[in-house]
């Protein structure tokens, strides 16, 4: 044991210094299963309250859905609990397969591969498609797990300003002396839900021959007239090279996510990627359940719609109310605070009236952009909402920013 007294202080300093900063993140316990109305215990220990969730990626309510849980069941019954291997061993089954061929077909791609995650997914095909003789151009809001897998990535990394289609086209000119050039970007951006111009990158890519990759995970399920993707929205569904996506969220919520697009590239990550190659993939219980989700959602685009008119209806109460919102046509509906305590302080006091959202705030956020982000779900009825929005302008009054945009609200508070 070579744990002394001095190592211990040292990280319990770090930690102190956490807490001093309010960057301390504390878990909340649910006791139910994940679903609009919740029961969680927070503070530990405290006792349970019925809350409504506005900050789950359940989008289209399938966490939960009877038919999925029934479905995962029988993939426990059939083919049992755990693989005990990796892919390449003895870790596939049919069902894996069959999983992969329905991705493919729903994502509009050539072929797909399951990882254990899509945090997984990022870390594994940057490096297992490009090498030293290649460049990166990534958006600079990109989500952190594509941050981690291009460090791992022996390819050239640039950035291009945020949703900036000139900035991306210098850099595509800069770049041509590259062997390969990959757009990298989200479909819909986690902190201000905003689209990525997947119309605009996929004509870029191809005036300055560059492949496009697109991370779908706050959209896949939902976004564009079928729930397809970004690219379906954008009119681009069928030219994107490479997708990544999460089973973590729309698609049941469980955990799991994909590689999907050009067959010779996903081959690539099946030869090369390491999360694929030394991690076991999703257990077949969840397999089952995601096979389930993606037959339900391709039978009815019900919940997806359903999800549309939640959101059209929370942004329409949001604005009436005065609250000073991001706007856009995602489920991601961010209600902008700025001062990073008052978004803690209001998150706390929705908390106490039944809503549980969560303050985001530097790092998550850029400094002076503290949030708090609501997060529609199909699972949420109109009363829902309604009862949501008086519990917002309950806290709104309280804190004086009803009608307020950010210059007031910064003067009053800070940032
Ligand atoms: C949530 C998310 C991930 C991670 O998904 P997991 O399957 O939970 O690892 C990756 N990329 C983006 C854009 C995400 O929002």
């Amino acid at each position: 044991m070579a744990y002394p007294t001095t190592v211990r202080q040292s990280y319990v300093s770090d930690l102190d210094g956490l807490k001093q900063a309010g960057l301390f993140k504390e878990e909340r316990f649910i006791h139910s299963p994940q679903n609009a109305d919740i029961e969680v215990e927070f503070p530990t220990g405290a006792s349970l309250q019925k809350v409504i969730n506005l900050c789950a990626n359940n989008y289209l309510g399938l966490s939960s859905h009877p038919d999925v849980v029934k479905a995962a069941h029988e993939g426990l019954d059939h083919r049992g609990y755990g693989m005990s291997s990796v892919r390449f061993i003895c870790g596939t089954q049919d069902i894996h397969r069959e999983l992969e061929n329905k991705l493919t077909e729903f994502l509009g791609t050539e072929d797909t591969l399951l990882f254990p995650s899509c945090m997984d997914a990022n870390a594994g095909v940057f490096e297992a498609v490009l090498s030293e003789q290649d460049v990166m151009i990534a958006d600079r809001l990109v989500h952190a797990s594509i941050v981690d897998g291009m460090r791992l990535c022996k390819a050239m990394q640039d950035t291009y300003k945020h949703s900036d289609m000139g900035h991306l086209e210098e850099k595509l000119q800069e770049h041509q002396d590259k062997r390969f050039r990959l757009i990298i970007t989200d479909g819909v951006f986690s902190m201000d839900g905003d689209l990525a111009k997947l119309d605009q990158i996929v004509a870029l890519a191809e005036k300055y021959n560059a492949m496009v990759f697109v991370d779908e995970s706050h959209a896949s399920g939902f976004i564009g007239k079928t729930g397809r993707g970004t690219h379906e929205h954008c009119g681009v569904y069928g030219k994107i090279d490479i997708i990544t996506t999460t089973l973590g969220k729309a698609l049941g919520g469980a955990s799991g996510g994909c590689v999907s697009g050009r067959r010779e590239l996903v081959e690539m990550c099946r030869q090369r990627a390491r999360p694929y190659l030394f991690s076991n993939t999703v257990a077949p219980v969840i397999v089952s359940g995601a096979i389930k989700v993606l037959d339900l959602i391709s039978k009815t685009t019900e919940r997806r719609d359903k999800l549309e008119w939640n959101t059209t209806y929370w942004r329409k109460l949001l604005t009436e109310a005065g609250f000073d919102i991001k706007q856009g046509e995602s489920p991601i509906v961010p209600v902008m605070l700025y001062n990073a305590k008052l978004a803690q302080d209001v998150s706390r006091d929705l908390y106490a009236e039944g809503i549980y959202v969560v303050g985001f705030f530097f790092p998550v956020v850029a400094k002076g952009q503290a949030r708090i982000r609501t997060q529609l779900s199909a699972a949420h009825d109109k009363q829902h909402l309604d009862k949501a929005i008086a519990a917002f302008i309950k806290v709104g009054k309280k804190y004086d920013i009803l009608g307020k945009g950010k210059k007031e609200i910064v003067d009053k508070y800070g940032l």
